[in-house]
């Protein structure tokens, strides 16, 4: 049949409240034009990350209630570590209680003062662990992910050549390299294993150890699975495998492809850095069999990791996040192409271009989304990564204005998709009535989190 279902049924619901545009225009001016600042109570479709906002499985819930809860070597310690070493071999695994826990062990190992760190594109998180522990984090996307609406199976490739020539720089000293699977800012897109394998090597060759950012494996994997030439016929288990043997080790957020709540991990082969990185775990995180989780998030995460690698959930997950996006693009939206594992990302400054990127364009059309529909999205531009280079003390702006639309994992219904088709559908119509904003007030470091905003209309 054409028709790809959610591949369960549903077991507990939680109820969503509506509310009036007059109502919502009284929140967003109370929470200083920042989505962030507003209540999730106070949102109808909650579109903004597909980071921890997965619902649970039937088996997770159970796992839930055998969690083992002692503070060393508990049960639910060795059911995350075996699976965690199945999928990825690495021989040490240290739990964190996020990804980003594991970025700043990592940097703060490595160490990454005045050094470079390089990638296809940084997370924000990781971005701004490299940059408060004094280093320099180096995009090095392939050319297509900068060319929004050309369609490439793998805009989520590192830059082979430009990794290179910077790894051969001698003036240039890079700690390590760092691969984004999918590539969440550059548009939720994959890299292709044929670019892992040798992005692997260059930097190997060079003695310069590669990781893999690998919050999304399972979709990376799944789209290898379609895209790549000779993976066809491969498991998702295999590909996902084949994956991790190419690195030295990896950050991992369980929030996305662990399908779990909270939780992560950091792998390693080396075993003086796992070494100094389980001191810090215990100094910061916890002691090395929980980290910084409960034993329930041990199984849940370690039941999880199972399930995500099943092809009826990739092929619905793929589907429907695909159907996000293609409706959109039939609503005049330009958006990243093809669309993402996780999420739809609308060009913005594209779609509204008398916006500067100064005046936010893509956090322009966050508010106009929430203001017609209680729609939440967020802002990937230069409300995100701009702000004062802490290297060159320069104003930044972000290569794309970027509106991502992440849609949480088996959480909504194609109907509640059509619904955001249709408030999506009244906003172009109305484009012309959206202004841009300017800060009132910002931190230092992730400012898009908590700044205050208004609108310069
Ligand atoms: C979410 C995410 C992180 C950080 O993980 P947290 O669990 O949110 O700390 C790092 N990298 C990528 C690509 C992510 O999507």
């Amino acid at each position: 049949m054409p028709t790809v279902i959610e591949p369960f049924r549903i077991k507990a619901v939680e109820p969503l409240r509506m509310t009036t545009p007059e109502e919502r225009r009284r929140i967003l001016e109370a929470a200083d034009w920042n989505l962030f600042r507003v209540a999730a109570e106070d949102i109808l479709i909650d579109l903004l990350t597909d980071s921890g906002t997965g619902a649970m499985s039937a088996q997770q819930w159970a796992g839930i209630m055998r969690g083992d809860e002692s503070y060393a070597g508990a049960r639910s310690w060795y059911r995350f570590r075996d699976r965690v070493r199945e999928l990825t071999g690495f021989d040490h695994i240290i739990p964190t209680h996020q990804g980003r826990a594991a970025e700043r062990i990592l940097f703060s190992c490595l160490g990454v003062r005045d050094r470079v760190v390089v990638s296809n594109t940084h997370f924000d998180t990781t971005r701004a662990n490299v940059e408060f522990l004094g280093g320099r984090a180096l995009d090095l996307p392939t050319p297509e992910a900068l060319r929004p609406g050309e369609i490439h199976p793998f805009k989520g490739n590192i830059d082979l050549q430009a990794l290179v020539d910077v790894l051969d720089d001698d003036a240039i000293d890079v700690a390590c390299v760092i691969l984004t699977i999918t590539n969440n800012s550059g548009g939720g897109q994959p890299a292709s294993l044929a670019n892992i394998r040798a992005a692997s090597e260059i930097s190997r060759s060079r003695a310069v150890p590669f990781f893999l950012d690998a919050c999304r494996f399972a979709e990376n994997a799944y789209f290898i699975k379609l895209r790549e030439e000779g993976y066809a016929d491969r498991s998702v288990e295999s590909i996902a495998r084949e994956t991790f043997s190419l690195a030295d080790g990896a950050t991992f957020s369980a929030k996305k492809d662990g399908l779990a709540n909270i939780g992560g991990f950091l792998g390693s082969n080396d075993d003086r850095l796992a070494e100094q990185e389980e001191a810090l775990l215990i100094l910061t995180e916890g002691f090395p069999t929980y980290g910084g989780m409960a034993g329930r998030d041990l199984e849940a995460i370690a039941v999880g990791l199972r399930e995500v690698v099943e092809e009826d959930y990739l092929r619905y997950r793929t589907a429907s996040v695909a159907y996000l996006g293609n409706g959109l693009a039939a609503a005049g939206y330009p958006i990243v192409q093809p669309p993402g594992g996780h999420a739809i990302y609308i060009d913005a400054g594209a779609f509204l271009p008398d916006i500067p990127p100064r005046a936010f364009p893509a956090h322009a059309l966050a508010c106009a989304l929430y203001l017609e529909g209680g729609i939440r999205s967020v802002e990937i531009g230069t409300l995100m990564f701009g702000g004062t280079d802490p290297a060159t003390g320069e104003e930044r702006t972000a290569p794309l204005e970027l509106l991502r639309l992440a849609v949480p994992r088996r959480v909504y219904t194609k109907s509640h998709i059509d619904y955001v088709l249709e408030v999506a559908r009244a906003v172009a119509e109305r484009r012309e009535g959206v202004s841009g904003y300017r800060i009132v007030e910002e931190p230092a470091q992730l400012r898009h989190f908590t700044a205050r905003l208004a609108p310069l209309a």
